[in-house]
């Protein structure tokens, strides 16, 4: 138990709520930092002793392996929990044991102290290896290292797919990757202590479903795992011992909002027509084919945006042509008759496959990412475009291509396209002759060579995610900043504007699909610069439908009109925050 919930007062720490809904249970603390082993002279008699402790860490630490490959197996399949194979080899590497067992005779210290440093050095010259065989080896002894050091010091290696029992999850920092790997029946609630709104956690976390808060500071080193606490994903707020007080009023709070959700379920059949006729089309982004459950409940008019990188990440090897049609395929037809908008690979920024080995970069949000990684790396490139293709025959499929900078590209990824779409009918597999492709719009240069672009694609769908971090130049992950991040900017809705009129005029239409498009406060804003479809998250659709359905297009114009002339985000945000209060002050 931690000292802030052994005092069992109530404690209140306060982060950013960035997925809603209200949890309560006991904490688990995920540490993915390495062990600070101790290290202490020994005697020559002392070495045997120490040599059994190892051997009994290792045979330990084996059975762990075997143990969590098994649930893995059984749980996600045979595939994914081949990568623990590689894992026992470690526990078994002779080059390795005897190293350590020469050491430990010649300097005399702490079998965790020996070990760490030779496993240590054993991994850093395999890693420096050209040779992503060898690389990848490096990633596993640093693994395995881990939980053999916790098993010599009696300490117990945290593993996300280790905790069977429902959770709290508290951690330091989550990776996309991580968080692609919560099982929603145990995760009940996560907190971090740095994060933010658009950080593809916090992305992720709202699809799940799972009630978040990020910036929570110092969290994970205040709580320990066992803490009972309380996770309010609304308003960014985790109570520590929570008092009757507290729990009562949460429980009418809860009561209010399941009336309020029952209320905006029963909009699922409906369009999303504004009350002077315009229908503006409302679809849904997802992450994983599993996310089209809850899409399916939601009402939306298809999928906006499917994050394809996240099928990537946490797999020991690239995903097969055919693995990625069956995925996809399965998201067509889970949206059938509306449309799915496949988006190409987008790793890098904040999403990274450990089998890749893509280099480390200091600016990874600007380097070597989504299409610029695709147009160099033909051949994984190729896979996705013809799996595509491919599914284009079974359902609606609309594909796009992530980061776009400038025509080159577009015309280069056009081109690969052209390929793949002639290797498919040499191999007689069928494919959507029709299939419309689309340009993001989450680069300046892309905005504000929208009228170019246009030459080239059937549609536009904007990132304002990635659009505001690079217009403003502020980092989207960083909490510090994140009070700089404003979508109202007088820029951002030029550069908006500018996409809008360039689409329209060469006959397109135009979607936006980053975080924007799920914020009630800001579709008065989106409808009013002609926006033609809006995907949100999964969870935010009702709601967005209530919002297009109580406004007319007439007063999203005027609102246009009245903040023309207006210079800075705060006086904007608060024009639209009046319009959203006027039609629909019960969503706010
Ligand atoms: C965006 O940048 O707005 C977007 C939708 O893409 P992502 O959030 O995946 O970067
Ligand atoms: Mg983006």
């Amino acid at each position: 138990m931690s000292k802030a919930a052994a005092s069992s007062t109530e404690i209140r720490l306060h982060g950013t709520g960035v997925s809603p809904g209200i949890a309560r249970g006991t904490v688990f603390v995920y540490r993915t930092d390495d062990a600070v082993t101790p290290s202490r002279a020994i005697g020559e008699a002392d070495i045997p002793g120490e040599i059994a402790r190892f051997e009994a860490a290792l045979l330990a630490t084996r059975a762990q392996i075997l143990e969590l490959q098994q649930r893995i197996a059984e749980s996600t399949g045979a595939k994914d929990a081949s990568i623990f194979d590689a894992h026992l080899l470690v526990v078994e590497d002779r080059t390795l044991i005897d190293e350590v067992l020469r050491r430990l005779a010649a300097d005399k210290m702490n079998v965790e102290h020996i070990f760490q440093a030779v496993a240590g050095r054993y991994a850093k010259t395999l890693s420096e290896i050209d040779d992503p065989y060898l690389r990848e080896r490096a990633l596993d002894i640093h693994d395995v290292t881990r939980r053999i050091i916790h098993n010599l010091m009696g300490t117990e290696a945290r593993d996300l797919a280790g905790v069977t029992t429902p959770h709290i999850l508290i951690a330091h920092n989550l990776a996309p990757s991580d968080t692609a790997q919560l099982n929603r029946a145990l995760v009940l609630g996560f907190g971090t202590d740095i994060g933010s709104r658009t950080s593809h956690t916090a992305i992720m976390a709202r699809s799940l479903n799972i009630p978040a808060i990020v910036g929570l500071h110092d969290a994970s080193s205040q709580l320990a795992t066992g803490d009972h606490v309380l996770l309010d994903g609304y308003n960014g707020l985790l109570v520590v011992n929570p008092s009757d007080q507290t729990l009562w009023e949460y429980g009418e709070l809860e009561i209010k909002k399941t009336v309020v959700e029952e209320k905006l379920s029963e909009l699922r059949e409906t369009a999303s027509t504004t009350r002077d006729g315009r229908h503006v089309i409302l679809s849904a982004n997802i992450e994983l084919p599993e996310d089209m459950e809850l899409v399916q409940q939601s009402g939306a008019e298809g999928v906006g945006l499917y994050r394809t990188e996240f099928f990537y990440l946490n797999k020991t090897g690239l995903p097969t042509e055919d693995e990625q049609y069956a995925a996809y395929r399965r998201v067509a037809e889970a949206a059938a008759p509306h449309s799915v908008i496949i988006r190409t690979l987008d790793l890098g920024g904040d999403k990274f496959m450990s089998a890749l080995h893509m280099p480390e970069e200091l600016n990874p949000f600007l380097g070597w990412r989504a299409i610029r990684f695709c147009l160099e790396r033909v051949d994984i490139f190729k896979t996705q475009l013809r799996a595509i293709l491919r599914a284009s025959a079974v359902g609606n499929v609309k594909m796009m291509y992530p980061m776009i900078s400038g025509v080159e590209e577009l015309r280069r990824a056009n081109l690969i396209l052209e390929e793949c779409r002639a290797e498919l009918r040499a191999e007689g597999l069928t494919f959507s002759d029709s299939m419309e492709v689309g340009a993001m719009i989450e680069i300046p240069s892309a905005a504000i060579a929208a009228d170019i672009l246009a030459k080239e694609v059937q549609f536009f769908s904007i990132g304002t995610n990635d659009l505001i971090q690079y217009s403003i130049a502020v980092d989207r992950l960083n909490e510090h900043i994140a009070h700089l991040y404003e979508p109202t900017h007088p820029a951002i809705i030029r550069l908006i504007r500018m996409t809008v009129e360039a689409a329209h005029a060469h006959g397109l239409w135009v979607g936006v699909c980053g975080e924007m498009a799920g914020d009630i406060v800001l579709t008065p804003l989106l409808l009013g610069l002609g926006i033609d479809e809006l995907s949100a998250g999964a969870g935010s659709v009702p709601r967005v439908k209530r919002a297009v359905q109580s406004l007319d297009d007439t007063a999203c114009r005027q609102l246009i009109e009245d903040i023309r002339n207006l210079d800075c985000a705060a006086d904007i945000f608060a024009k639209c925050d009046a319009v959203a209060r006027a039609h629909y002050p019960e969503l706010l």
